[in-house]
């Protein structure tokens, strides 16, 4: 098989290909390697390529097969880890300076699982530092680039996943979602980007951001490989105590139920809202009419406190961040500035270490849990987080999922929002409320913005929610829009568009 045929097939084809012999996993690896070294040079979705980790465990799988061992789900599968994933001996940094040299002396559930079931692991991919951003450009590295157009941000804060998956660099990628940072990404990619239920997917071996609201989650070009990653990783972990305890269904065969007798919940009036790009609203209407089509049923639901998510979550993520954050002190992990007390060693390190955005939040968050404005703010926020939850608990009486836009514009330019945090946190006002309320949720590609005079075509997500460890009902739906649609096929140019004109240029298309 041709290198570029290898790099179209799903990850559960070359699963299935690696078992019964019909591909080596290191002529797998190689299609993809060749891939990235192609496309890393525009791209920069990874902070860390593991080259020769990578060709090692390819080799052991095949080895175990021509030694006649059984191999896992995920054989010889190239999957990239965010780069605030655990891996035992690799190094790992959360996207952050004051990461910088640290090298994990433990293994984190999600590399170990996905080791377990026979994956190779190509690398780290890029974030925005501690998972903090929607863009990708708060790092102190190269931003990552959308593989449809380079000019164009990819997202975040899982952007090297999203455009790692979509350039073809790795087969399917782990990302982590605390507002947004596995659908957001995966819908400015084109990809499929799933955030499990609160609980769902150990969070052991996942850098923190704010641990009330993280979750891990697979990015994959279609459902069924998405399932395919959940079905490795979920499930309870002794090592986290807020991993829930239930019994792990069959994802994929709920792929293959359909969407007949669903009834999907619309929050109309979040739609009407003017930052909705009208692009973005077309797409969606089109995926509710493919929902329909399928056999569901449209609702409207109300989510009376829907208008307050995003300040809630960022008065929540802001103080969960700054005591999770207070560990990178300069002795214990990583970076450090040695100065003559530690008192200036603490400020020198964080001072050089963190970059703006994360010094914004740790400021925010420390202000909102002092002892004179906790009422007013983070416990006001516990409050409204609880009226927000009992919202979608309402609104699921009367549905099985509720179905919306994911990001409210198909793609920014880089530099266009980076000078503006308020307008960035905006970006996931779709998506915070899922975190908000421990819902499993799912972005798949719902096709591509019309190229205008000032924007290319840019692909479009959709988003579909549903209540906590309803990941079957969600899958099934996604797949039933997915059999009845060809977005999912749908690929960035290959090779890559250079990076270089600094504008979008006038009536670009991205499509052909
Ligand atoms: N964009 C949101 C933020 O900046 C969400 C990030 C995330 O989900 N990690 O906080």
């Amino acid at each position: 098989m041709t290198p570029n045929r290898i790099i179209e097939l799903s990850a559960r084809a070359i699963a299935r290909h690696v078992r019964e012999g019909s591909l080596r996993a290191t002529e797998v690896l190689e299609a993809f390697e060749a891939r990235a070294d192609a496309t890393e040079p525009v791209l920069h979705a990874y902070l860390l390529r593991a080259r020769d980790e990578a060709r090692t465990a390819a080799e052991a799988i095949d080895g175990a097969r021509a030694a006649g061992h059984p191999l896992g789900a995920l054989a010889g599968v190239p999957i990239g880890l965010k780069d605030l994933f655990v891996i035992e001996g690799m190094h790992t940094r959360a996207g952050s300076r004051i990461l910088e040299g640290w090298i994990p002396p433990y293994q984190g559930t999600h590399a170990a699982r996905l080791l377990g079931a026979g994956a190779v692991i190509t690398g780290k991919l890029a974030m925005d530092e501690f998972a903090m951003g929607s863009s990708n450009e708060n790092t102190p590295y190269e931003p990552v680039r959308n593989p449809w157009d380079p000019r164009y941000v990819p997202g975040g804060s899982s952007g090297g996943s999203a455009a790692a998956v979509a350039a073809g660099s790795c087969a399917a990628a782990l990302g982590s979602d605390t507002g947004g940072s596995i659908r957001q990404p995966a819908s400015l990619c084109g990809v499929v980007g799933l955030k499990p239920s609160y609980g769902r997917v150990s969070r052991h071996g996942m850098i923190a951001f704010a641990s009330s609201l993280d979750q891990a989650g697979p990015i994959a070009r279609d459902v069924r490989d998405a399932a395919a990653l959940l079905q490795v990783l979920a499930g309870p972990d002794p090592l986290d105590a807020t991993c829930v305890d239930a019994p792990v269904p069959d994802y994929l065969a709920s792929c293959d139920r359909g969407a007949a007798g669903l009834r999907v919940g619309v929050h109309r009036e979040a739609l009407a809202s003017e930052g909705l790009d009208p692009e973005v609203a077309k797409a969606f209407e089109h995926a509710l009419a493919v929902l329909q089509d399928a056999g569901a049923t449209l609702v409207d639901v109300e989510l009376p406190h829907a208008e307050h998510a995003i300040a809630t979550y960022y008065v929540l993520c802001t103080a969960e961040a700054a005591s999770n954050l207070a560990r990178y002190d300069g002795l214990r992990y990583g970076a450090r500035i040695a100065r003559a007390s530690l008192r200036e060693t603490y400020e020198a390190t964080r001072e050089a270490g963190f970059s703006a955005e994360v010094k914004r939040r740790i400021l925010l968050g420390t202000f909102v849990l002092r002892k004179d404005s906790y009422a007013a703010y983070y416990g006001q926020a516990q409050k409204v987080r609880r009226l927000i939850a009992r919202d979608y608990a309402r609104a699921f009486e009367g549905c099985d999922l509720i179905a919306s836009p994911v990001s409210p514009v198909p793609g920014f330019a880089v530099g266009e929002r980076s000078h503006d945090p308020l307008t960035m946190y905006l970006s996931d006002v779709f998506t915070i409320g899922a975190n908000l309320a421990g819902l499993a949720a799912i972005s798949i590609p719902a096709g591509l913005s019309a190229a205008t005079s000032g924007r290319p075509a840019l692909p479009i997500g959709v988003q579909l929610m549903a209540p906590a460890l309803q990941e079957p009902t969600l899958l099934a739906a996604a797949a039933a829009h997915e059999d009845a649609t060809d977005h999912h096929r749908l690929r960035p140019p290959d090779p890559p568009r250079s990076a270089t004109a600094s504008e979008p240029d006038p009536g670009a298309g991205g499509a052909s």
